[in-house]
């Protein structure tokens, strides 16, 4: 029997990241994947979602040309199916990417599905390896809907739904979290008429509802319709056409569309997996970790999806490096999940970190708030995207910056810096003073900043109320 000081279960963000991290350190390392490595992130969300999200931007500018004064393109056409080609040609570059640096690292990948037999014993393909250590890292899947049954063709999820190359006429997205928004711009880019059905009463109802209000409005000006605080009863499809019918305060009504994408979330994947046999705890599917990704076992970690801590690739990946460099017997330090960075990938994007104001109130903070519209600066004016606004959230009395909140043309490139900004406990006044290039949309960072001390300079600010009584210098 092979042995391995680690045995790592799912080769997607979180289990090739630890994979290259450990190997790097000098440990032997197994990594079972059933699928591709990469997993759900690269095959099948966040990367080829991005790459069609990408050819809607295109689309849009050409339906907008004549406003940049180009003509001639009143007959152009808009390929979805040659987006998808695409989509999955970028999917096989990063998935190749990844499997050239797991040979590099000299990882050994198993390609099948893995179960524990013990926790220092895996099978695969009928083979069993001895690790001294093990990582689960097996991800989520979607959440169904109860009594909803997927064909693939009308009722879709994301897997399906990124190989879609006809537009649907009509689209009904069931969820307006970041998979439900993302598709609904794509889809609308292209032509479809879509509406969203969300049972809370704003979409991207995990964000600040400023932002949902604002997105929400931006759709409706693209003919994206929001059905909120609105129930899915049922799905029924009948050739090609399915019957949705939603009820709100009491009253049911019947919704008729071409697709149907079911974007409810996600649940966490271990099925197959016996983690019985190893003695893994859980709760309420997910497998419950501490700090140092650890399990109630003490040679076995469980990172990303699987965990439910935050389903974000990025947290996979970092949980990822510390489960690798804990098991290395360094101390790497604890991941604080509410300073992670959310990215929505739809049009205006949606950005942000930490906390929002009610949040941070109801964490027991006297708050104050910046705020900065993207209307007022001069690289949002130019390139013609004054959508949108920054929102700071800080500690009245430290000033130290609690949440950011961005939603804009491309505000997620600004997500870096509000990232460092959480890291390093930077204040108001730190952003403030920090010398952002001009003209850059990072500035809107550095004016909300202002803005919560009453100083940002290219915003107009009520005069402050003369005094009542007027002093004379003597
Ligand atoms: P996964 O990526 O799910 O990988 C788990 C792997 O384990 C899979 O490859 C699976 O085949 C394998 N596996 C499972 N069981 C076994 C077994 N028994 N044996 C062997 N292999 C096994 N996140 C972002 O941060 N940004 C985004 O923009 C974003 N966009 C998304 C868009 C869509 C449409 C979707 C669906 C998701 C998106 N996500 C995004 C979420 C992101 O994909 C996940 O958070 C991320 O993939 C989680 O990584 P993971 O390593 O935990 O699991």
């Amino acid at each position: 029997m092979a042995q391995y000081d680690i045995g790592i279960i799912g080769g997607g963000p979180g289990g090739y990241v630890a994979a290259i991290r450990a190997a790097q350190l000098g440990l032997r390392v197994v990594l079972f994947e059933k699928d591709r490595v990469g997993g759900r992130c690269l095959n099948w969300g966040c990367i080829p979602s991005k790459a069609l999200l990408r050819n809607a931007d295109v689309v849009n500018l050409v339906r907008d040309a004549a406003k940049w004064g180009i003509g001639g393109v009143d007959d152009a056409t808009f390929d979805l199916g040659i987006a998808v080609d695409r989509s999955r040609k970028v999917v096989e570059q990063l998935v190749g990417g990844v499997e050239s640096l797991l040979k590099g690292a000299g990882v050994t990948v198993v390609t099948g599905e893995a179960s524990f037999i013990a926790g220092d014993r895996i099978r695969a393909n009928g083979e069993e390896y001895g690790v001294t250590n093990a990582i689960i890292a097996t991800g989520a899947t979607t959440r169904m809907l109860p009594g909803v049954v997927v064909d693939g063709t009308v009722v879709l999820t994301s897997h399906e739904a990124l190989l879609v190359r006809t537009p649907p006429a009509r689209a009904i997205v069931i969820g307006a979290g970041p998979v439900g928004v993302e598709f609904a711009h794509t889809w609308a880019s292209y032509g479809s008429r879509v509406t969203i059905v969300e049972m809370m009463d704003t979409l991207i109802p995990l964000e600040d509802p400023d932002m949902g209000l604002l997105l929400q409005r931006s759709f409706q000006g693209r003919g994206i319709d929001s059905m909120l605080k609105t129930k899915v009863e049922s799905v029924s499809v009948e050739g090609s056409t399915a019957a949705v019918a939603v009820s709100k305060d009491g009253a049911t009504q019947m919704l008729s569309a071409d697709a149907v994408l079911i974007a409810i979330g996600f649940k966490p994947h271990t099925e197959g997996l016996n983690v019985e046999a190893a003695g893994v705890a859980m709760e309420r599917g997910f497998v419950t970790i501490d700090d140092a990704m650890r399990t109630n076992i003490p040679n076995i970690y469980a990172i990303g999806d699987v965990t439910g801590k935050l389903m974000l690739a990025h947290v996979a990946m970092q949980q990822a490096v510390i489960a690798a460099e804990r098991i290395a017997g360094k101390t790497p330090p604890a991941l604080d999940y509410v300073q992670m960075p959310h990215a929505i990938f739809c049009q205006p994007q949606i950005a942000s970190i930490g906390l929002m104001d009610s949040q941070a109130r109801a964490a027991g903070y006297a708050v104050k708030v910046g705020r900065f519209p993207f209307s007022a600066l001069g690289k949002a004016i130019a390139v013609g995207q004054t959508e949108g606004f920054a929102k700071i959230v800080a500690d009245e009395k430290t000033g130290q910056v609690l949440g950011v909140h961005l939603i804009g043309h491309d505000v997620n490139e600004l997500l870096g810096e509000a990232s460092l900004a959480a890291l390093l406990e930077a204040t108001t006044v730190e952003l403030g003073f920090a010398v952002h290039a001009h003209p850059t949309l990072a500035e809107a960072l550095k004016e909300a900043a202002l803005a919560a001390d009453g100083e940002a300079i290219h915003i107009a600010r009520r005069r402050p109320a003369p005094p009542t009584e007027v002093r004379r210098c003597t």
